[in-house]
């Protein structure tokens, strides 16, 4: 029987890209999202992989969505808390809103993500647990603070629950994508932009398949012995 998989923000982007490659290894997929509705219908037109609307940041709609998918589609065995935001200024002129949406978005939000479907997999003595950290989250940078305190945060989560999970069966680890084509990237200024790739000694931003395939790995069978780990996918631009 093929396992379930759920992808938070998993319309669009990288979370895109880890839907796409889970059903093609055979998983069924429940993909989430937030809000762009015509993403997501187009998303599940080209890939048959069905979407769920709810805020990651508040933990009942994700108990909630949760619930939904877990009917529709069974159990969920393999959780991808991708769905993140940046809300990006120099830490002098950084709001308190910019602060806090980014800590329940990328971290309150993973844990939203996890927390419900943790005691099935502690139950079936199964689970894969990915989440989507950062080279930011690694080494800092200008002007994300708030990003940065998230990712390094996610790496402190999967430590954590690799200990507590892995007499269960359970396995829990990041991946720290560096920078990736996707909107939230080609949103940068293109100057800046230019500025970045010229830091990555591959010389090119990554593709949101390079770090699906690493997800597809840490899910499978195969992983099975790799728990609180972090994969770096970043062109050699930071050895974390
Ligand atoms: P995108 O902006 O391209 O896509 C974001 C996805 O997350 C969308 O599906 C969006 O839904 C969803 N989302 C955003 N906020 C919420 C929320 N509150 N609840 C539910 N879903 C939400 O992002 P990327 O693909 O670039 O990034 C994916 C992850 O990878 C993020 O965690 C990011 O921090 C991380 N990352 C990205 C890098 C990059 O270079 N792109 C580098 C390193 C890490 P909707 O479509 O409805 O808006």
């Amino acid at each position: 029987m093929s396992r379930v998989a759920l992808v938070t923000g998993g319309s669009r982007g990288i979370g895109a890209a880890i839907s796409t490659a889970l059903k093609n290894a055979g998983y069924k997929v429940a993909a989430n999202y937030a809000g762009n509705d015509e993403a997501a219908a187009a998303f599940t037109k080209e890939t048959g992989i069905p979407t769920y609307k709810w805020n990651v940041a508040d933990y009942e709609a994700s108990k909630a969505g949760i619930a939904k998918v877990e009917a529709d589609l069974g159990p969920i065995e393999v959780v991808v808390a991708n769905a993140g935001i940046t809300r990006d200024a120099p830490f002098h002129k950084m709001s308190p809103e910019q602060w806090q949406q980014v800590i329940d978005t990328n971290l309150t939000g993973v844990f939203n993500t996890i927390h419900p479907v943790w005691p099935g997999m502690r139950e079936r003595k199964f689970g894969r647990v990915i989440v989507i950290s950062s080279v930011n989250g690694q080494k800092g940078q200008f002007a994300q603070v708030n990003y940065a305190a998230t990712k390094a945060g996610d790496i402190g989560i999967v430590r954590s629950l690799a200990q507590e999970g892995a007499r269960a069966g359970i396995t829990a680890n990041a991946v720290c994508p560096g920078y990736i084509a996707t909107e939230m990237v080609m949103a940068v200024p293109e100057k800046v932009r230019e500025s970045i790739i010229a830091q990555i000694p591959a010389g090119r931003l990554g593709e949101p398949e390079e770090i699906a395939r690493c997800v597809a790995f840490l899910a499978s069978d195969d992983a099975q012995f790799i728990n609180g780990s972090t994969i770096s996918a970043n062109g050699a631009q930071f050895f974390g």
